[in-house]
Order: C-alpha cells, then structure tokens, then sequence
C-alpha cells in the first residue's frame, strides 16, 4: 500500500469521486488531489464550487458535462500534453457510473496519457454494501429508458439475467419503475428500495416487488428523492416467514432486530439470516 502523498501529482487526468450526498464522505486522497491539480472538470460549476469551498479548495473549475464533452476531452488532452494535472469529477458519486466521464476518459487513453481513479462513493456500491446479497453475479443496469416501451422492453430482455439487477431511478418515474419490474422479473423477487443514501431521510426497504409501487404509493414522502433499486436473484423464493411474523412482531417491540431474529429463529427453525431481514421489514421505519 503507498502512503506517498507528499511527491508532486505527475501530469495525469485523476478521475475523482466525491460525496453522493454527506459532504463528508470524501477521502483524503481526493481532497489532496482536488488540491494538488491545475483545473478541476466538473458538470457544473455552480454544484461543485461548494463543495471544493467547503474542504477550503481554491482549485480553477471548468464545465465538461454530456453536451460538451467531446470538445471538453479535446481541451483536456492538450492541457495534459502541456504537462498539466486535470481532475474530472460529476456531481455526486463515481464519473462514468450513469454519468459523463467515459468520453474524455477514452481520448486521454487514446492519446497514451495516465488516467488514475481516485475511488470513493457511488450509490452503487453504497446501496450494495447494504443489501445483504448473498455472493453472485449482480448486473448494473443504472437507468432504464425513460419511455414505457422502452422500459419494458428492456426489463423483458433481463429476466433471463442471472444473478442480481441493480437499477439507478429519478423520483418521478420510479413508481411506474417498479410495477413493470415486478410485471416482468417476477413479483416474488425481492427488492431493496435504498432511498437518500448518506442523506438526512435515508431509507432502506426491503420487500418482494409485487409490494414494491404500493409500499412507495402509500406516503408521499417515499417518492421523494434519489433511488437506487436492487432486485435479488430469481429462483431463489423467500421462505415463508409467516409463521414467524407475530413472535417477532412481539420480539421488536422489546429487542433489536439482531437478537428478535436470533430468538425466532430459535423457536421457528426457520434460518437467522432470513428472519433478520423479515425483522428490518418489521420493525417501524427509521
Ligand atoms: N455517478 C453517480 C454514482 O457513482 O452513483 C451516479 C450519478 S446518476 C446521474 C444519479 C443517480 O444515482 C440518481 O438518480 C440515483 O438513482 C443514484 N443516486 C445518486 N445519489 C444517490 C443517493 N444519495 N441515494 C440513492 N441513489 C442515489
């Protein structure tokens, strides 16, 4: 592991991820790197400016967003070539994960310039980290297309997708969203709803999809915000849990869910993993 970060940045363009939502969540090596450039691209001046000013970075900004990115790549290429250090960021997250990023990427490759990821959040990884997937295969779809035809069409074709889908969704559609995936995955998949990630209102919700648009429906609040949806492999039906839920539904009032899973599970037999997640559906939201 290198911990030199006193040397000088060589010339390079330092692909940098920054908060998806919490400020904090930035690490030291961007910081440092947002600090130690010439010219920070970014999508839009006006989001990112807070955020350098915020961690006391003075660093020049410069636009380079999906409608100007090609010319923004070719800009980029000579300021490297003219040996200096350029950071790409977007506006929340990883650049190139469901954002622009990958066009400018490719033409500092292409004319044999280092390209260095700085790692850090993405809602991705994010709502994974927090999904309690089993290991496997899991496909990253980021947004499906915005017309129902479209949408569907494309849900269709990933049915057959082995494995677990995860799908980024804009509030005003992730209703619409959800009762096509259930429609065409499967209603019995089960789904994690991960809502405001790092965010005052966080929310991580867990249920089978055929629940998934009344759940969402029934508070207005649920539709607010930025979504990612996680869709668990197929053919792996949830265990019935039913005959647990009222021991547990006793359980929570008085325990966390770790120990009200384990004492089900005790008296049930049915596995501890399992009635742990049926006990996050359970207990009230945060
Ligand atoms: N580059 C970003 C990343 O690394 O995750 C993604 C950018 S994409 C334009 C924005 C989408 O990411 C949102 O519509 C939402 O689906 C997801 N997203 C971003 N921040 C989020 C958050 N705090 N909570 C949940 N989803 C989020």
């Amino acid at each position: 592991m290198s911990s030199d970060n006193t040397a000088p940045l060589p010339p390079a363009l330092y692909v940098v991820a920054t908060p998806i939502g919490n400020l904090g969540d930035i690490t030291l090596r961007a910081l440092e790197v947002l600090r130690g450039v010439d010219r920070v691209a970014c999508e839009d001046t006006r989001h990112s400016r807070p955020l350098l000013l915020h961690h006391g970075i003075t660093t020049p900004l410069f636009a380079a967003h999906m409608h100007n990115e090609a010319a923004a790549a070719a800009r980029i290429v000579e300021a490297i070539e003219q040996g200096q250090r350029i950071a790409l960021i977007s506006d929340a997250g990883t650049p190139g994960v469901s954002d622009p990023g990958a066009v400018i990427v490719a033409e500092v490759r292409a004319a044999g310039l280092a390209v260095v990821p700085i790692p850090g959040p993405s809602a991705l990884a994010c709502a994974l980290s927090a999904s309690g997937l089993p290991p496997g295969p899991v496909t990253f779809v980021g947004f499906l297309p915005a017309k129902a035809a479209a949408r569907r069409k494309a849900l269709t074709a990933l049915a057959a997708v082995p494995g677990a889908l995860v799908f980024y969704e804009a509030p005003h559609r992730v209703l619409e969203s959800v009762a096509d995936m259930a429609a065409a995955l499967g209603g019995q998949r089960q789904c994690l709803v991960a809502r405001e990630l790092t965010k005052r209102f966080e929310t991580l919700h867990r249920l089978p999809l055929a629940e998934a648009a009344a759940w969402l429906g029934a508070d207005p609040d649920r539709l607010r915000g930025e979504f990612v949806l996680l869709i668990d492999a197929a053919g792996e039906a949830a265990p019935d849990t039913a005959q647990a839920d009222g021991l547990m539904r006793v359980l929570l009032e008085e325990l966390p869910p770790n120990q009200a899973a384990r004492l089900a599970a005790k008296a049930t037999g049915i596995d501890r993993q399992t009635l742990y997640r049926r006990a996050l559906e359970l207990k009230p939201d945060r």
